[in-house]
């Protein structure tokens, strides 16, 4: 597949950076921040998360530069379906959340720091009630169960029928362990960071499903590649970026030759504000395929001084070039 030449690329980062507030807080921050390049293909987002150094921030850069250069690969559907997440909030609420939410997946968090099994359990029973039987669940639990916990909650989930739970425990070896025990299928996502991290997973027989971003996978092309090595079904899922950034994972999903489960890229909704008139929105529980325009008047809106976003993007590209 071709790909950029980051190699021959030289001379300074030109983008539009943006702060986007955050309706809930999110990893700890409660605002978004990137820069936005503008090249011969379209608009590509570079928001790498603050913590992350130049090597780690060099993949984000290659996802910019080929969704401003390239442009994304040719797709195989028009659509991505996509779930409906339903925070670590009470029955009632997330019935709400579900019922206007207009998906046929949700994605329920569950094992919060200080709430109980119960909690959980009444959770995920009212999304079965307000999804209905043809719908589907999935939980979350971002590693925070150990084995046993995983697998008496799982066991004790499953009734109200899941498709998978996503990365029950931390580490590859408890998730292997928590998949022998159970029936529902297993998925990794914070387990998946790096290129080589969904071949691990495999090797490890640790998951039966792969979560993977397209910017920290360095672009669209780079993750068909990982997919496709590692054998895994995929559930593309975001990096909370604006309607630009979710427009690469909406690339990536599109392309993807099999798409079993919906996706976790209706994630606009988590921002306060976009930089395009038309934000990659759910509609009938999918988002479209299609390019995103940015609108002038939205981006000055979120704008801000790009001279620390120039550097980081020089540094990750250097950092790219050298590896
Ligand atoms: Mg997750």
């Amino acid at each position: 597949m071709s790909r950029p030449d980051l190699a021959s690329e030289a001379g300074p980062v030109r983008g539009r950076a943006f702060a986007i507030g955050l309706r809930n807080r999110f990893r700890g921050i409660t605002v978004r921040e990137g820069l936005l390049v503008q090249g011969p293909a379209g608009w590509g987002e570079f928001s790498p998360f603050a913590e992350y150094g130049p090597q780690e921030s060099s993949r984000w850069w290659a996802a910019c530069h080929e969704a401003a250069h390239l442009g994304p690969p040719a797709p195989v559907r028009d659509r991505v379906p996509v779930n409906v997440t339903v925070p670590a909030v009470g029955p009632e609420r997330a019935a709400d959340i579900v019922a206007r939410g207009g998906c046929s997946t949700a994605k329920v968090k569950v094992a919060e720091k200080g709430q109980d099994p119960a909690q959980d359990l009444a959770r995920v029973e009212a999304v079965r009630d307000a999804i209905g039987p043809g719908g589907r669940i999935r939980v979350d639990a971002n590693g925070a169960w150990d084995v046993d916990t995983a697998v008496a909650m799982i066991t004790a989930l499953e009734r109200f029928g899941l498709e998978y739970a996503e990365q029950p425990c931390a580490s590859l070896e408890d998730l292997a362990r928590v998949r022998r025990r159970v029936d529902v299928p297993v998925a990794a996502d914070e387990s998946i960071r790096k290129a080589e991290d969904p071949l691990k997973v495999r090797a490890a027989e640790a998951a039966d499903v792969v979560v993977l971003k397209a910017q920290p996978l360095g672009g669209v092309r780079p993750a068909l590649e990982v997919a496709e090595a590692c054998g895994l079904p995929v559930v593309v899922s975001s990096a909370v970026e604006t309607s630009v950034g979710i427009a690469t994972g909406v690339a990536l999903a599109a392309a993807l030759p099999e798409l079993p489960y919906a996706c976790g890229l209706a994630t606009v909704q988590m921002l306060t504000a976009d930089v395009t008139a038309d934000p990659l929105l759910p509609v009938d529980g999918a988002l479209p395929v299609r390019p995103v325009t940015v609108d002038q008047d939205r981006l000055r809106a979120v704008e801000t001084d790009p001279a620390g976003w120039h550097r980081r993007a020089e540094a990750a590209r250097n950092a790219g070039q050298v590896r």
